[in-house]
Protein backbone atom coordinates (compact mmCIF):
# COMPACT_ATOMS: atom_id res chain seq x y z
CA UNK A 1 0.00 0.00 0.00
CA UNK A 2 1.65 3.29 -1.13
CA UNK A 3 1.47 6.01 1.67
CA UNK A 4 0.20 9.90 0.62
CA UNK A 5 2.96 12.18 -0.60
CA UNK A 6 1.08 15.36 0.77
CA UNK A 7 -1.61 16.13 3.88
CA UNK A 8 -4.94 14.37 2.63
CA UNK A 9 -7.68 16.93 3.01
CA UNK A 10 -10.62 16.38 5.98
CA UNK A 11 -14.07 14.99 4.19
CA UNK A 12 -15.51 14.17 6.84
CA UNK A 13 -16.50 17.21 9.34
CA UNK A 14 -17.71 16.28 13.07
CA UNK A 15 -20.02 19.26 14.55
CA UNK A 16 -20.71 18.73 18.01
CA UNK A 17 -23.78 20.63 17.86
CA UNK A 18 -25.22 19.87 21.41
CA UNK A 19 -22.37 19.72 24.37
CA UNK A 20 -24.76 18.32 27.15
CA UNK A 21 -26.92 14.58 27.00
CA UNK A 22 -29.58 13.47 27.90
CA UNK A 23 -28.78 10.73 29.60
CA UNK A 24 -25.50 9.62 31.48
CA UNK A 25 -23.12 6.59 29.99
CA UNK A 26 -20.69 5.98 32.25
CA UNK A 27 -18.15 5.20 29.43
CA UNK A 28 -18.29 8.47 27.61
CA UNK A 29 -15.82 9.78 26.37
CA UNK A 30 -17.22 13.74 25.86
CA UNK A 31 -18.94 13.99 29.81
CA UNK A 32 -17.47 10.85 32.02
CA UNK A 33 -13.56 11.14 30.44
CA UNK A 34 -10.16 12.71 32.08
CA UNK A 35 -11.27 16.19 29.97
CA UNK A 36 -13.66 17.44 31.15
CA UNK A 37 -13.86 20.44 28.52
CA UNK A 38 -17.37 19.44 27.33
CA UNK A 39 -19.03 20.94 30.36
CA UNK A 40 -17.33 24.63 30.09
CA UNK A 41 -18.35 24.62 25.99
CA UNK A 42 -21.44 26.08 24.85
CA UNK A 43 -24.46 23.71 25.36
CA UNK A 44 -25.50 23.91 21.51
CA UNK A 45 -23.73 25.54 18.53
CA UNK A 46 -24.96 28.52 17.73
CA UNK A 47 -26.11 29.77 14.03
CA UNK A 48 -23.11 31.93 13.56
CA UNK A 49 -20.56 29.48 14.74
CA UNK A 50 -22.26 26.98 12.03
CA UNK A 51 -21.90 29.55 9.35
CA UNK A 52 -18.42 30.29 10.23
CA UNK A 53 -17.82 26.60 10.03
CA UNK A 54 -19.81 26.00 6.88
CA UNK A 55 -17.76 28.71 4.95
CA UNK A 56 -14.66 26.86 6.15
CA UNK A 57 -16.08 23.63 5.20
CA UNK A 58 -17.10 25.37 1.64
CA UNK A 59 -13.58 26.74 1.23
CA UNK A 60 -11.39 23.67 1.97
CA UNK A 61 -14.11 21.59 -0.52
CA UNK A 62 -13.10 24.21 -3.48
CA UNK A 63 -9.72 24.32 -2.56
CA UNK A 64 -8.97 20.50 -2.80
CA UNK A 65 -12.20 19.66 -5.39
CA UNK A 66 -13.80 17.47 -2.86
CA UNK A 67 -16.96 15.73 -4.57
CA UNK A 68 -18.34 14.60 -1.43
CA UNK A 69 -17.76 15.45 1.85
CA UNK A 70 -19.52 14.16 4.84
CA UNK A 71 -20.81 16.45 7.55
CA UNK A 72 -21.57 14.32 10.99
CA UNK A 73 -23.90 16.14 13.36
CA UNK A 74 -22.45 14.86 17.07
CA UNK A 75 -23.01 15.83 20.44
CA UNK A 76 -23.40 15.12 23.58
CA UNK A 77 -27.20 14.27 22.76
CA UNK A 78 -27.64 16.33 18.98
CA UNK A 79 -31.61 15.94 19.32
CA UNK A 80 -31.28 18.47 22.69
CA UNK A 81 -30.79 21.61 20.55
CA UNK A 82 -34.07 21.63 19.15
CA UNK A 83 -35.93 21.00 15.26
CA UNK A 84 -36.14 24.41 14.72
CA UNK A 85 -31.97 25.13 15.11
CA UNK A 86 -31.62 21.85 13.83
CA UNK A 87 -33.00 22.89 10.81
CA UNK A 88 -31.06 26.34 10.49
CA UNK A 89 -27.83 24.45 10.71
CA UNK A 90 -28.73 22.20 7.99
CA UNK A 91 -29.60 24.96 5.92
CA UNK A 92 -26.63 27.16 6.61
CA UNK A 93 -23.89 24.06 5.87
CA UNK A 94 -25.69 22.94 2.89
CA UNK A 95 -25.84 26.50 1.47
CA UNK A 96 -22.01 27.08 1.80
CA UNK A 97 -21.43 23.72 0.07
CA UNK A 98 -19.86 24.59 -3.44
CA UNK A 99 -22.07 23.49 -6.52
CA UNK A 100 -20.12 20.32 -7.46
CA UNK A 101 -19.56 18.64 -4.07
CA UNK A 102 -22.13 16.97 -2.81
CA UNK A 103 -22.77 16.86 1.44
CA UNK A 104 -23.87 13.61 3.01
CA UNK A 105 -25.35 14.37 6.02
CA UNK A 106 -25.14 12.17 9.13
CA UNK A 107 -26.18 12.18 12.79
CA UNK A 108 -25.19 10.02 15.95
CA UNK A 109 -28.10 9.57 18.51
CA UNK A 110 -28.98 7.84 21.52
CA UNK A 111 -32.66 7.41 19.79
CA UNK A 112 -34.45 8.48 23.33
CA UNK A 113 -36.09 11.79 21.65
CA UNK A 114 -36.40 9.99 17.84
CA UNK A 115 -39.79 11.36 16.66
CA UNK A 116 -41.74 11.71 13.32
CA UNK A 117 -41.37 15.81 13.68
CA UNK A 118 -37.52 14.97 13.40
CA UNK A 119 -37.50 12.30 11.15
CA UNK A 120 -39.48 14.39 8.11
CA UNK A 121 -36.38 17.34 9.15
CA UNK A 122 -34.13 14.45 8.41
CA UNK A 123 -36.11 12.97 5.38
CA UNK A 124 -36.26 17.06 4.09
CA UNK A 125 -32.37 16.84 4.26
CA UNK A 126 -31.30 13.73 3.69
CA UNK A 127 -29.64 13.09 7.10
CA UNK A 128 -28.64 9.13 7.74
CA UNK A 129 -29.04 8.30 11.49
CA UNK A 130 -27.23 6.01 13.38
CA UNK A 131 -28.58 5.02 17.26
CA UNK A 132 -25.78 4.20 20.08
CA UNK A 133 -27.34 0.53 21.95
CA UNK A 134 -25.06 -1.82 23.31
CA UNK A 135 -27.84 -5.03 23.03
CA UNK A 136 -30.59 -6.33 24.91
CA UNK A 137 -31.81 -4.20 27.85
CA UNK A 138 -29.54 -6.17 30.52
CA UNK A 139 -26.23 -5.70 28.20
CA UNK A 140 -27.30 -1.78 27.47
CA UNK A 141 -28.45 -1.26 31.42
CA UNK A 142 -24.73 -2.07 32.36
CA UNK A 143 -23.44 1.33 31.15
CA UNK A 144 -26.39 3.48 29.31
CA UNK A 145 -28.33 4.86 32.02
CA UNK A 146 -30.36 7.99 32.80
CA UNK A 147 -28.78 10.72 34.81
CA UNK A 148 -31.15 9.48 37.65
CA UNK A 149 -30.16 5.78 37.02
CA UNK A 150 -32.88 4.76 34.80
CA UNK A 151 -32.90 2.13 31.71
CA UNK A 152 -32.48 3.98 28.45
CA UNK A 153 -33.10 0.88 26.89
CA UNK A 154 -37.00 1.18 25.78
CA UNK A 155 -37.12 4.58 24.62
CA UNK A 156 -33.70 3.87 22.54
CA UNK A 157 -35.83 1.07 20.95
CA UNK A 158 -38.93 2.88 20.34
CA UNK A 159 -36.81 5.58 18.54
CA UNK A 160 -35.18 2.72 16.28
CA UNK A 161 -38.46 1.03 15.76
CA UNK A 162 -39.52 4.55 14.60
CA UNK A 163 -36.37 5.26 12.18
CA UNK A 164 -37.57 1.90 10.62
CA UNK A 165 -40.51 3.03 9.56
CA UNK A 166 -38.09 4.97 6.88
CA UNK A 167 -35.82 2.16 6.58
CA UNK A 168 -34.01 5.00 3.80
CA UNK A 169 -32.76 6.95 6.68
CA UNK A 170 -31.21 4.47 9.09
CA UNK A 171 -27.62 4.19 8.73
CA UNK A 172 -27.02 1.48 11.69
CA UNK A 173 -26.12 0.64 14.93
CA UNK A 174 -23.31 1.57 17.64
CA UNK A 175 -22.46 -0.78 20.23
CA UNK A 176 -19.68 -0.84 23.09
CA UNK A 177 -17.75 -4.00 23.69
CA UNK A 178 -18.57 -5.56 27.43
CA UNK A 179 -17.07 -9.00 27.62
CA UNK A 180 -19.39 -9.57 30.35
CA UNK A 181 -22.27 -10.05 27.81
CA UNK A 182 -22.60 -12.62 25.41
CA UNK A 183 -20.94 -11.22 21.69
CA UNK A 184 -23.65 -13.67 19.82
CA UNK A 185 -26.83 -12.50 21.79
CA UNK A 186 -25.69 -8.58 21.22
CA UNK A 187 -25.14 -9.75 17.62
CA UNK A 188 -28.15 -11.44 17.31
CA UNK A 189 -30.65 -8.78 19.10
CA UNK A 190 -28.92 -5.78 16.99
CA UNK A 191 -29.55 -7.57 13.86
CA UNK A 192 -33.18 -7.95 14.54
CA UNK A 193 -33.49 -4.33 13.98
CA UNK A 194 -32.17 -4.94 10.41
CA UNK A 195 -29.66 -1.84 10.34
CA UNK A 196 -27.59 -1.56 7.50
CA UNK A 197 -24.73 -1.77 9.81
CA UNK A 198 -23.62 -2.64 13.03
CA UNK A 199 -20.65 -0.80 14.43
CA UNK A 200 -18.62 -2.43 17.78
CA UNK A 201 -16.39 0.01 19.41
CA UNK A 202 -13.97 -1.35 21.83
CA UNK A 203 -14.11 0.46 24.99
CA UNK A 204 -11.85 3.49 25.30
CA UNK A 205 -8.51 2.70 27.29
CA UNK A 206 -4.81 4.02 27.30
CA UNK A 207 -1.43 1.81 28.15
CA UNK A 208 -1.67 4.10 31.44
CA UNK A 209 -5.86 2.58 31.92
CA UNK A 210 -5.97 -0.17 30.53
CA UNK A 211 -8.90 -1.78 29.35
CA UNK A 212 -11.16 -4.07 32.20
CA UNK A 213 -9.98 -8.21 31.42
CA UNK A 214 -10.51 -11.31 33.95
CA UNK A 215 -7.30 -12.79 32.48
CA UNK A 216 -4.92 -10.84 31.08
CA UNK A 217 -2.79 -13.50 29.35
CA UNK A 218 -6.17 -14.26 27.16
CA UNK A 219 -7.23 -12.23 23.80
CA UNK A 220 -10.41 -11.99 25.21
CA UNK A 221 -11.61 -8.66 23.09
CA UNK A 222 -10.59 -10.54 19.87
CA UNK A 223 -12.13 -13.75 21.60
CA UNK A 224 -15.65 -11.78 21.85
CA UNK A 225 -15.37 -9.90 18.24
CA UNK A 226 -14.18 -13.45 16.87
CA UNK A 227 -17.45 -14.94 17.68
CA UNK A 228 -19.21 -12.13 16.37
CA UNK A 229 -17.45 -12.60 13.28
CA UNK A 230 -18.62 -16.82 13.38
CA UNK A 231 -22.63 -15.74 14.15
CA UNK A 232 -22.65 -12.87 11.25
CA UNK A 233 -20.67 -15.41 8.89
CA UNK A 234 -23.28 -18.59 9.90
CA UNK A 235 -26.35 -16.61 8.74
CA UNK A 236 -26.08 -15.62 4.71
CA UNK A 237 -30.05 -14.15 5.02
CA UNK A 238 -28.57 -11.08 7.37
CA UNK A 239 -28.69 -8.41 4.87
CA UNK A 240 -26.39 -6.09 7.39
CA UNK A 241 -22.59 -5.28 7.80
CA UNK A 242 -20.18 -5.80 10.80
CA UNK A 243 -18.21 -2.29 9.87
CA UNK A 244 -15.17 -3.88 11.78
CA UNK A 245 -15.16 -7.09 10.74
CA UNK A 246 -15.21 -6.33 6.88
CA UNK A 247 -12.45 -3.49 7.17
CA UNK A 248 -10.52 -6.35 7.92
CA UNK A 249 -11.60 -8.62 5.18
CA UNK A 250 -10.93 -5.29 2.98
CA UNK A 251 -7.76 -3.95 4.63
CA UNK A 252 -6.86 -7.82 3.98
CA UNK A 253 -6.71 -7.46 0.05
CA UNK A 254 -5.41 -3.77 -0.13
CA UNK A 255 -8.30 -1.75 0.01
CA UNK A 256 -8.42 0.85 2.18
CA UNK A 257 -10.53 1.22 5.67
CA UNK A 258 -13.62 3.45 5.92
CA UNK A 259 -12.67 3.77 9.71
CA UNK A 260 -10.23 5.21 11.55
CA UNK A 261 -9.71 2.40 14.06
CA UNK A 262 -7.46 0.10 11.12
CA UNK A 263 -5.38 0.23 8.77
CA UNK A 264 -2.19 2.59 7.74
CA UNK A 265 -4.62 5.96 5.49
CA UNK A 266 -4.51 8.76 7.34
CA UNK A 267 -7.37 9.52 9.13
CA UNK A 268 -9.48 12.46 6.98
CA UNK A 269 -12.39 13.48 10.05
CA UNK A 270 -11.92 16.54 11.88
CA UNK A 271 -14.15 17.86 14.72
CA UNK A 272 -15.59 21.18 15.28
CA UNK A 273 -16.73 22.20 18.49
CA UNK A 274 -19.83 24.10 19.46
CA UNK A 275 -18.07 27.18 20.28
CA UNK A 276 -15.93 26.95 16.69
CA UNK A 277 -12.71 25.18 17.82
CA UNK A 278 -11.14 23.18 15.46
CA UNK A 279 -10.49 20.16 17.31
CA UNK A 280 -8.60 16.52 17.12
CA UNK A 281 -10.19 13.25 17.01
CA UNK A 282 -12.81 13.87 20.04
CA UNK A 283 -12.16 10.65 21.45
CA UNK A 284 -8.07 11.46 22.54
CA UNK A 285 -10.66 13.27 25.55
CA UNK A 286 -10.14 9.63 27.17
CA UNK A 287 -6.61 9.99 26.76
CA UNK A 288 -5.51 13.36 28.63
CA UNK A 289 -6.83 17.03 29.61
CA UNK A 290 -6.10 19.35 26.77
CA UNK A 291 -5.32 16.32 24.32
CA UNK A 292 -7.48 17.89 21.59
CA UNK A 293 -7.15 21.36 21.87
CA UNK A 294 -4.86 22.49 19.24
CA UNK A 295 -5.75 26.50 19.70
CA UNK A 296 -7.48 26.86 16.43
CA UNK A 297 -11.11 28.19 15.44
CA UNK A 298 -13.24 28.00 12.35
CA UNK A 299 -13.55 32.10 12.55
CA UNK A 300 -9.92 32.50 12.85
CA UNK A 301 -8.10 29.43 11.17
CA UNK A 302 -8.62 27.49 8.12
CA UNK A 303 -8.88 23.60 7.61
CA UNK A 304 -5.83 23.55 5.70
CA UNK A 305 -4.30 25.07 8.63
CA UNK A 306 -5.19 22.06 10.56
CA UNK A 307 -4.32 19.59 8.41
CA UNK A 308 -0.47 21.03 8.98
CA UNK A 309 -0.65 21.15 13.26
CA UNK A 310 1.91 19.08 14.84
CA UNK A 311 -1.41 17.56 16.98
CA UNK A 312 -2.55 16.05 13.33
CA UNK A 313 0.57 16.34 11.23
CA UNK A 314 1.40 12.70 12.51
CA UNK A 315 -1.81 11.28 11.38
CA UNK A 316 -0.27 11.62 7.67
CA UNK A 317 2.69 9.48 8.65
CA UNK A 318 1.17 6.17 8.06
CA UNK A 319 3.81 3.50 9.39
CA UNK A 320 6.90 6.03 10.52
CA UNK A 321 4.37 7.29 13.06
CA UNK A 322 4.21 3.41 14.46
CA UNK A 323 5.77 1.74 17.63
CA UNK A 324 8.87 0.00 16.59
CA UNK A 325 6.98 -3.70 17.30
CA UNK A 326 3.93 -2.79 14.55
CA UNK A 327 6.48 -1.28 11.78
CA UNK A 328 7.86 -4.95 12.46
CA UNK A 329 4.84 -6.37 12.69
CA UNK A 330 3.25 -9.05 9.64
CA UNK A 331 -0.49 -7.44 10.35
CA UNK A 332 0.63 -3.63 10.75
CA UNK A 333 -1.50 -3.33 7.05
CA UNK A 334 -4.52 -4.42 8.68
CA UNK A 335 -4.62 -3.24 12.01
CA UNK A 336 -2.35 -0.05 11.88
CA UNK A 337 -1.22 -0.15 15.27
CA UNK A 338 -5.09 0.07 16.30
CA UNK A 339 -7.19 3.29 17.21
CA UNK A 340 -4.85 6.36 17.87
CA UNK A 341 -6.20 6.39 21.97
CA UNK A 342 -5.96 2.79 22.57
CA UNK A 343 -1.90 3.42 21.82
CA UNK A 344 -1.52 6.16 24.50
CA UNK A 345 1.06 6.58 27.26
CA UNK A 346 2.07 8.87 29.43
CA UNK A 347 5.66 8.06 28.90
CA UNK A 348 5.53 7.22 25.07
CA UNK A 349 3.12 9.42 23.89
CA UNK A 350 1.24 7.17 20.96
CA UNK A 351 4.51 5.14 19.85
CA UNK A 352 3.40 2.37 21.41
CA UNK A 353 1.45 -1.09 19.90
CA UNK A 354 -2.68 -1.24 20.76
CA UNK A 355 -3.40 -1.73 24.26
CA UNK A 356 -5.62 -4.35 22.56
CA UNK A 357 -2.92 -5.87 20.52
CA UNK A 358 -3.05 -9.62 21.76
CA UNK A 359 -7.04 -8.95 20.54
CA UNK A 360 -6.45 -7.11 16.82
CA UNK A 361 -4.34 -9.85 16.25
CA UNK A 362 -6.32 -12.70 16.95
CA UNK A 363 -9.19 -11.25 15.92
CA UNK A 364 -7.55 -10.46 12.36
CA UNK A 365 -5.91 -14.02 12.05
CA UNK A 366 -9.36 -15.51 12.68
CA UNK A 367 -10.77 -13.64 9.99
CA UNK A 368 -8.39 -14.22 7.56
CA UNK A 369 -8.16 -18.04 8.60
CA UNK A 370 -12.00 -17.91 7.93
CA UNK A 371 -11.73 -15.86 4.66
CA UNK A 372 -9.04 -18.79 3.66
CA UNK A 373 -11.05 -21.25 4.22
CA UNK A 374 -13.61 -20.08 2.06
CA UNK A 375 -11.47 -20.07 -1.13
CA UNK A 376 -9.78 -16.98 -0.86
CA UNK A 377 -6.08 -16.23 0.49
CA UNK A 378 -6.09 -12.17 1.93
CA UNK A 379 -2.43 -12.73 2.33
CA UNK A 380 -1.84 -13.21 -1.22
CA UNK A 381 -3.32 -9.86 -2.41
CA UNK A 382 -1.79 -8.00 1.15
CA UNK A 383 1.24 -5.98 0.99
CA UNK A 384 2.50 -7.36 4.20
S1 LIG B 1 -0.95 -3.22 17.51
FE1 LIG B 1 -0.13 -5.33 17.54
S2 LIG B 1 -1.20 -6.41 15.86
FE2 LIG B 1 -1.43 -4.19 15.54
S3 LIG B 1 0.26 -3.60 14.14
FE3 LIG B 1 0.94 -3.24 16.27
S4 LIG B 1 2.00 -5.14 16.82
FE4 LIG B 1 0.73 -5.64 15.02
Amino acid sequence: MTEPEGPVPFQTFILKVANRCNIDCDYCFVFNSKDQAARRLPARMDLAVAQAAARRIGEHASAHRLRTIHVVLHGGEPLLVGVGHMAGLLQVVGDSVPTGTRVLFELQTNGTLLSDTWLDLFERYEVAVGVSLDGPPHANDRHRLTHAGRSSAASAVRGIELLRSRPHLFAGLLAVVDLANDPVEVHDYLAVFEPPVIDFGLPHATHDDPPHRSDPTVPEYGLWMSRVYDAWLARPEYGHTVRMLEDIVALSSGVRSSVETLGLAPPTSVVIESDGSIEAVDTLRSVEEGATWLGLDVLRHSFDEALSHPKLLHRQHGREALAEQCRACPLVDVCGGGYLPHRFSEAQGYRNPSVYCADLEYLIRHVQSSVRQHGWDPYAQSSS
